[in-house]
């Protein structure tokens, strides 16, 4: 997978790429990175990018120009461009799944200040937000994306780690416990303990349905569950019910 990521800020991503499991995908050459700075597509005089908007009104706006040479310089056939915005769609693992499956080159563009001239959508295919609040820039959001899609790319963590993760399935992950066995009184729960595979698959199977019901009942998907699970769906909406 390669990544162009089209900002004004470019020390901001280089921050996070420079650890942990990015810095790892990007040693073993599982992705590929390249940050653009949309300054260095400018023509104007002093490195200028972004102006007053028309009609007037709070903020500095950036300008059609240098963003659009800026995704012209990195666009190939294959590539999908994605536009940082609160007013785009809600990034979701599925999402992030698909983006991993389907495409090769992902160019993301941030923004900042006041946001873009409208006439840049014209250059973009998806419009990304990643929650119902307003940042001051697309460097945090284009981040998440790229750390979310990296992390299911296969051979970057355990496959395992992933698969079972929160959202596979439309369930949260199952807790998890390390050392020591005994914290201050409260102990590890003893099936996980026990050796027992079968058991301690059960029991994970169990709480996840636990936690989600719990945490997250929006997410639950019958469809999606094994007979053991659907049963015990029943006994928890029952016993709700019955408090
Ligand atoms: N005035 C704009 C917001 C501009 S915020 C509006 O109200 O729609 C500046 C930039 O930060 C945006 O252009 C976008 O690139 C980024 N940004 C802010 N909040 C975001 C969010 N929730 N998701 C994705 N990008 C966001």
């Amino acid at each position: 997978m390669k990544y162009s990521i089209l900002t004004l800020f470019p020390n901001i991503i280089k921050s996070y790429i420079s650890e942990s499991i990015i810095k790892k995908a990007l040693e073993r050459e599982k992705i590929e990175l390249e940050i653009i700075d949309i300054r260095d597509f400018t023509t104007l005089p002093h490195n200028q990018v972004d102006e007053y908007q028309f009609g007037g009104g709070r903020g500095m706006v950036l300008m059609c120009d240098p963003v659009v040479s800026a995704i012209e310089s990195v666009k190939t056939e294959n590539s999908i461009v994605v536009l940082t915005s609160p007013q785009g769609k809600t990034w979701n693992q599925n999402i992030a799944k698909s983006f991993a499956a389907e495409y090769d080159h992902i160019i993301i563009v941030c923004g900042h200040y006041e946001g873009f001239d409208e006439r840049i959508l014209k250059y973009i295919d998806i419009e990304i937000s990643i929650g119902d609040y307003v940042l001051t820039g697309g460097e945090l959001p284009s981040l998440i994306m790229l750390d979310s899609i990296t992390r299911i790319i296969p051979g970057v963590i355990n496959t395992e780690s992933h698969e079972q993760e929160s959202f596979e399935n439309n369930l949260l992950d199952y807790p998890v416990y390390t050392k020591p066995h005994d914290y201050r009184g409260d102990k590890v729960p003893e099936v996980l303990l026990s050796g027992h595979h079968a058991n301690i698959q059960k029991w994970r199977d169990e709480q996840q349905l636990i936690s989600t019901f719990n945490k997250r009942p929006d997410l639950i998907d019958e469809s999606k569950l094994n007979k053991v699970q659907i049963q015990l769906l029943e006994n928890l909406r029952k016993s709700k019910g019955d408090k």
